[in-house]
């Protein structure tokens, strides 16, 4: 047997991508473990989390698929030939190209999970090959905060909980004990175990919940009613930071009029929560800054006051002068290297094809005339957000389409690392719709029911 030769690899099973050394024998991935000179530079950290600890068992695990497949029988029938990578391009190339010449590009639409692969290459395919197709998680996941920060801040805030400058944190539908078991989850421990006031917001008393000063069970999707009862303290107790809200806000004497009847008492009925805790919550998110203020993706789910909750947070931010300052939170800057929004060349490549992105009249915000706009804002900086990932496709409208053929028919789907039959709402509605097609392209690691409906599975490295 060779010696074990040491390589620095960072692990891609989630965004962190902490660092790690994997020890390689005879080409063989047999042990990895936390590279303490990378982030997040502690083992202590990295240890708490598990996952990386399978990374040897998955990339030899023998129900890998390691080879091209091409479904044989009914779809579904779990019947598979294996084929070279040569045929199964040529074959799907074949195939996109049909239905393009029938049904026009935008038939193709592709579906992408969470970015723990890199999707810009899949979004540069759809602008070059001109469909604007490309259904994401995005809208359950992140963009709803990253659009309204943006549309408030001009451009997205970086939250910053940091124990020695942070005088206190204020955690919103969220549980990184959970959900981010890592530096985030060591960062709140510690935080918590210094003193200082750590308020929670969660229906559930989770472990977040159980380290803070103040928990605060809110009735779940009544949050932007909190914020705004937050704001209505703050301004009616003068806790607001009246420079920053001189020098950096527009249109305070309209907030004042606003959350004027989100009183304690009103606020209470609504969320469950009990007026005083209300009062004292404010208080202390307000009279110890700077407060960072972190939501979770609880809050990217509740439905229709999704965009109204990252509002009443963005306001929360910046009356209190909590935007841009250590231990609160900063404006983030574009990458110093190519940006995504340069590799998927959606700057470079024909627009006749956003006339066909489908209900662009209903979901304004996400559409390309709403990235136009929101561009203006943030070129003011000189910075520019990813377009495919922020303009695309409302998975329902997709799937439905699918089926129905309206307003135009989507033939193929090419999937990329995610499982929509599991990860997107409306099952039975994905598993008609992914039933309807001509042609289902997986790229995947493992068999999962996606795989399952696939004409053909390609394996991807992971
Ligand atoms: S936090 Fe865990 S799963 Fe995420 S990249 Fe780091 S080691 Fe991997």
């Amino acid at each position: 047997m060779d010696t074990a030769k040491e390589v620095k690899t960072n692990c891609r099973l989630c965004a962190y991508q902490c660092g790690l050394i994997a020890q390689v024998v005879n080409n063989t991935v047999i042990q990895v473990e936390p590279d303490p000179d990378r982030f997040p530079y502690d083992k202590k950290v990295q240890n708490r989390c598990q996952r990386w600890r399978a990374i040897p068992s998955i990339m030899d695990h023998p129900k890998r698929i390691n080879y091209p497949l091409k479904r044989l029988g009914q779809r579904g029938s779990g019947k598979w030939q294996t084929i070279t990578w040569e045929t199964a391009l040529d074959e799907i190339a074949a195939k996109i190209q049909e239905l393009k010449e029938k049904y026009g590009p935008e038939t193709v639409a592709t579906c992408i999970g969470g970015p723990h692969t890199n999707h810009w290459p899949l979004h540069r395919f759809m602008n070059l090959f001109g469909s604007p197709n490309n259904i994401g998680i995005n809208q359950i996941c992140w963009n709803a905060g990253i659009l309204v920060n943006t549309l408030t801040y001009g451009w997205t805030v970086g939250n910053e909980l940091d124990p020695e400058l942070t005088n206190c944190a204020l955690l919103w539908g969220i549980n990184p004990a959970q959900s981010d078991n890592s530096l985030f989850w060591h960062n709140i421990l510690q935080f918590a175990q210094s003193g200082k006031p750590l308020i929670v917001v969660d229906p559930k008393q989770t472990q977040a919940a159980r380290q803070a000063t103040l928990w605060l069970p809110i009735r779940p999707g009544t949050d932007p009613f909190l914020a705004l009862g937050l704001i209505h303290i703050i301004i009616e107790e003068g806790l607001y930071d009246q420079s920053f809200v001189e020098n950096w806000c527009y249109g305070f004497e309209e907030l004042v009029k606003h959350s004027a009847p989100y009183t304690p008492d009103y606020v209470a009925g609504i969320t469950g929560i009990c007026p005083e805790d209300i009062v004292k919550a404010a208080r202390l998110y307000a009279g110890n800054r700077p407060g960072c203020l972190y939501s979770g993706r609880a809050i990217d789910q509740i439905g229709h006051n999704t965009v109204p909750t990252h509002q009443g947070l963005a306001i929360l931010r910046a009356i209190t002068g909590n935007v841009d300052v250590p231990g609160a939170s900063h404006i983030t800057e574009m990458p110093d290297f190519m940006p995504e929004i340069d590799l998927e060349m959606s700057e470079q490549t024909m627009a006749s094809f956003r006339d066909k992105q489908l209900g662009q009249e209903r979901l304004v915000l996400q559409s390309y005339r709403g990235y136009e706009k929101l561009r203006e804002y943030t070129l003011k900086q000189g910075k520019r957000l990813p377009m495919r990932y922020f303009t695309s496709a409302h998975p329902d409208l997709a799937f439905k389409a699918m089926i129905d053929g309206e307003p135009y028919p989507i033939k193929a789907l090419i999937v990329m690392a995610t499982n929509p039959l599991l990860t997107q709402p409306n099952t039975k509605l994905v598993y008609e719709a992914l039933k309807s097609l001509n042609l289902l392209v997986v790229l995947e690691v493992f068999e999962t029911p996606t795989t399952m409906l696939a004409d053909y599975v390609l394996p991807i490295a992971g």
